[in-house]
Parts: structure tokens; sequence; C-alpha cells
């Protein structure tokens, strides 16, 4: 069984991001880009798949810019077997990337595609959702647990209330929470020997998708500076602060 992931380059999880001084967008000029980390739980879990005997290739996907190259590779160095690269310097937008995964899909025939919950960049958690839909197959969300069992998955989700236990016919799609397990780091061998993986470069238009963006930003800002706090002397002072400023009767 192979298994697809899609891996996206997103500014590291550590830098605070800048907003572009004409407040078109994150400026993302000499800044640390990552593997999202959601992603790299989906490549952790693939290779366990494999490990287990029940993966038999990994393929990483990623949509994005040439430099979306050390991703893969990063992806490669961990564990996964070969990458395709489909580049384009466009901003993607959820839908044009599940389009490009449903192409992918069609032609490897993977039985799970694991997918991050969200992208931290733009948070839209939507692509792998699109992406079932669009193959017209089961989706286990926010999986916290994953169990392969002959021609099903059962995932364990992380819902508000708690835990949903769903089963699945494969081909299947999930996407990784927080909770699913902790991603190895690469081994420095390893990361040599992803240089020689194979890794594809493909483009959307090889794959029919046009991912011209359909979305306009109109204007990005920094989040309100958090004014300074006062302090009080003792409890009676923070009461009538608190009354004072209507947040206690
Ligand atoms: P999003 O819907 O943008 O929050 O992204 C959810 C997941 O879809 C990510 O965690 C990735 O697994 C996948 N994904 C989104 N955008 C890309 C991309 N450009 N290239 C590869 N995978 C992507």
């Amino acid at each position: 069984m192979k298994i697809i992931v899609p891996v996206k380059r997103v500014i590291d999880y550590n830098v605070k991001p800048r907003v572009k001084s004409d407040g078109t967008g994150v400026d993302l000029a000499n800044v640390k880009m990552s593997m999202n980390p959601f992603d790299e739980i989906a490549v952790e879990e693939a290779i366990r798949l494999r490990e287990k005997g029940i993966a038999t290739e990994i393929i990483a996907v990623s949509v994005g810019p040439q430099k979306a190259q050390e991703t893969l590779r990063t992806a490669l160095a961990m564990g996964a077997d070969r990458a395709i690269l489909v580049m384009t310097d466009d901003e993607v937008e959820p839908l044009a990337v599940a389009k490009i995964l449903k192409a992918i899909a069609d032609e490897e025939a993977p039985g799970l595609v694991i997918l991050g919950k969200q992208a931290i960049d733009d948070d839209c958690n939507q692509t792998g959702q699109m992406l079932a839909a669009l193959m017209g197959r089961p989706q286990g969300t926010f999986a916290s647990e994953v169990t392969v069992d002959g021609d099903s998955v059962t995932v364990k989700r992380e819902v508000d209330g708690g835990l949903e236990t769903v089963k699945l016919a494969m081909p299947a799609i999930v996407t990784t929470d927080l909770r699913l397990n902790e991603p190895r780091y690469a081994s420095l061998p390893n990361i040599m020997k992803a240089k020689s993986k194979p890794l594809d470069n493909k483009t959307p238009a090889d794959y029919g998708v046009d991912t011209t963006p359909r979305l306009k930003t109109l204007k990005v800002v920094e989040p309100p500076v958090r004014s300074a706090g006062i302090k009080v002397a003792d409890v009676d002072a923070l009461v009538a602060k608190l009354k004072e400023l209507g947040v206690a009767e």
C-alpha cells in the first residue's frame, strides 16, 4: 500500500511573523522556513505504518516554490521513499492543492493520503476535506490514533467533547492532530541518503490545474499591541478596580 503525504513549506513556527509595511501580506524575506509541523506528524505516521509492514512506499508531495525542495528533502531524510515537487510561485490556495493531490492520487492509487490538519501559515484546515470530497472517499480528520486493519482504517478523532472513533474504507484521507505522535529527527546519515532519493519536478499544468488565486487579500495588519497592566496593592484594591472596569459586581 502506498501512502501520499503532502508537506507544505511554511514560515517556521518559532519565528514571529512581521507584516509588510504596505499591509499586503506577511514579510517572508530572509525568514526561516520549515515543514508545517502537522505535516511532520503525517510523515512520521506514514513511516510507522511502513515499519509495521502495512505501507510499502511513502510519497511526499509539495506544491510551492523551488525552495519547497528543501522541505521534501527533509521528508525524505525522515524516511519517505520519494518525492514530487509541483512547482509554482503562485500563493496556492487549498482548492488548487486539493485538485493537484487528487490528480496525483489518481496516478499513484494510494491506500491513504495523510495530511496535516492545517497549515500554520494560512490556518485554513480545508485541504484534506476538499481532497476527500474531490476523490469521493471517506475522511478521518484531526486524528490522534490511526489503526489500519485490512481494507479499513480506524481513526480516533479529537473533537470538542472528547474522542470520536470512525472506521473508514480505504482509500481514505486522514488529517493529523498534535497528539498523534512525536516526529523523529532526521539523522545525519539519513540526511545524506535523502540527497539521492528520487524527487520528481512537475508543474500544476502537468495535472491540468490552474493555481491562480481566487481570494484577494485586502489588507494584513499586526495584532493590536497589548496595553500595559497595572499593579494593585491588595485584594480590596483589585476588587475595586474590577468593579470600576465593569468586569465584577
Ligand atoms: P490547509 O488546508 O492549508 O490548512 O492545509 C492542510 C494540509 O494540507 C497541510 O497540513 C498539508 O498537509 C496540506 N497542504 C496544504 N497546502 C499544501 C501545499 N502547498 N503543498 C503540500 N501540501 C499542502
